[in-house]
């Protein structure tokens, strides 16, 4: 899929002031620093369009961008921030919760992993809930470049291998490195299906 246009359209920390659900959406979400604005970035080819490298967990918003005029990604607030207190943690969980749960326009959660990393329980148990509540969602396994292709499929395989203690299907998965655009095809492949239908 050729991506012609991407704007940022808004930010919002309540359900309620989403735009209507009247395009497909995809939401992107993992631990602070995995990678997520970069990948945005690099799905969309624009440099600044998802803030990179903010403080950790200090922007707690729904950020909507609308790709091609037809469809939105959805930038969702990092998990996993010791440092968040313990309200604004609440907090988070509970309007994140909702939108997941909630958002009927709602395709597909792309949960994104480090790759460099061996499973870590906050990634695993958040792909647990998701599974309870029924929500799609695939896998992106961030920063490939960091390290070589056996280390990569490794934690891959690691991951999935605790996923089937709970799931009796694997979710889709993909590798993507933002600096050298790897795996940019594959997810802007797998939205373009997902639109189809
Ligand atoms: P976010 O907090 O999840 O949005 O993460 P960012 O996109 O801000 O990335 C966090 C840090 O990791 C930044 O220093 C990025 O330059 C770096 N980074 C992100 N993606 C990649 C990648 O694919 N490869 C490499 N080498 N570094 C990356």
């Amino acid at each position: 899929m050729v991506i012609k246009t991407a704007t940022f359209v808004c930010s919002n920390t309540q359900v309620s002031a989403l735009p209507p659900p009247v395009m497909p959406e995809y939401a992107f979400i993992g631990r602070s620093n995995v990678g997520k604005s970069s990948l945005i970035n690099m799905l969309v080819n624009q440099h600044g369009l998802a803030k990179t490298s903010q403080r950790p967990g200090k922007t707690q918003l729904i950020n909507h961008f609308l790709i091609n005029e037809s469809w939105y990604i959805v930038d969702l607030p990092g998990y996993g921030y010791a440092k968040v207190s313990k309200t604004s943690r609440e907090k988070w969980e509970k309007f994140i919760r909702a939108y997941i749960t909630k958002r009927e326009s709602l395709q597909c959660v792309f949960v994104l992993i480090d790759s460099r990393l061996e499973p870590q329980q906050i990634d695993i148990e958040f792909c647990y809930w998701l599974g309870e509540k029924q929500i799609p969602f695939s896998l992106i396994f961030t920063k490939a470049d960091k390290q070589g292709m056996t280390t990569t499929q490794k934690n891959v395989a690691s991951f999935k291998k605790k996923l089937g203690e709970f799931f009796e299907e694997i979710p889709s998965t993909f590798v993507s490195s933002a600096e050298k655009g790897t795996g940019k095809d594959e997810v802007l492949g797998f939205i373009h299906e997902v639109n189809k239908d």
